[in-house]
């Protein structure tokens, strides 16, 4: 007598449906009420920035590193008000965390860990230029920064530190200046 194949038997595939719902139905949920239920992210996550002025010598090892230009190095401003002998010439990174892809190179390049990845990744804002760290805001957390929402730029271009560098003019030799 032939064998009868299970797809030949009526409803076969809705009590396959039906079983694997069955199992499913006694496992442990997988889904994450995100964001009540807060996520454990791996511990090496690479999230947004934080630098730590104490300890910042303004080397520009990190802006070196930084293979697309997120990372600057700017006069620090307010960071100021303490007293930081270990940077001569009071330059601090500022980041462009719109830019950056989080590559984890400047803190490689960093000789004093003073620039760390943390594992904020909540930094969704309504205006472009707020993505723009300075390293006033690169130095608070992020709970810090949304009570005290000024610190966080807009810095427009032309007010206070730039924004980008100006590209140095490349003079090719041989060239008249005439
Ligand atoms: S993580 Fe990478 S892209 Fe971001 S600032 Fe550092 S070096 Fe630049
Ligand atoms: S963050 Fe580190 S690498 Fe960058 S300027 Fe400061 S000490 Fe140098």
């Amino acid at each position: 007598m032939p064998a009868i194949k299970p797809s030949a038997v009526p409803l076969w595939g809705l009590l396959r449906g039906m079983s694997v719902t069955l199992r499913n139905f006694f496992r442990r949920a997988v889904t994450k009420q995100y964001p009540e239920e807060p996520m454990k992210l791996p511990e090496r996550f690479r999230g947004r920035l934080f630098l730590d002025p104490n300890i910042c010598t303004g080397c520009t090892m990190c802006e070196q590193a930084c293979p697309n230009g997120a990372l600057v190095m700017v006069p620090a401003e307010e960071i100021t008000n303490t007293a930081h002998p270990q940077n001569e010439y009071h330059l601090f990174p500022q980041v462009d965390i719109a830019m950056c892809t989080y590559c984890g190179w400047c803190e490689n390049a960093c000789p004093t860990s003073a620039i760390r990845h943390t594992q904020q990744f909540e930094l969704a804002c309504y205006d472009r230029l707020h993505f723009i760290y300075s390293p006033e805001a690169l130095s608070m957390s992020e709970e810090a920064l949304l009570a005290e929402p000024e610190k966080i730029p807009p810095r427009l271009p032309g007010e206070g530190a730039p924004l980008r560098p100006e590209p140095e003019t490349v003079v090719t030799g041989g060239e008249s200046a005439e």
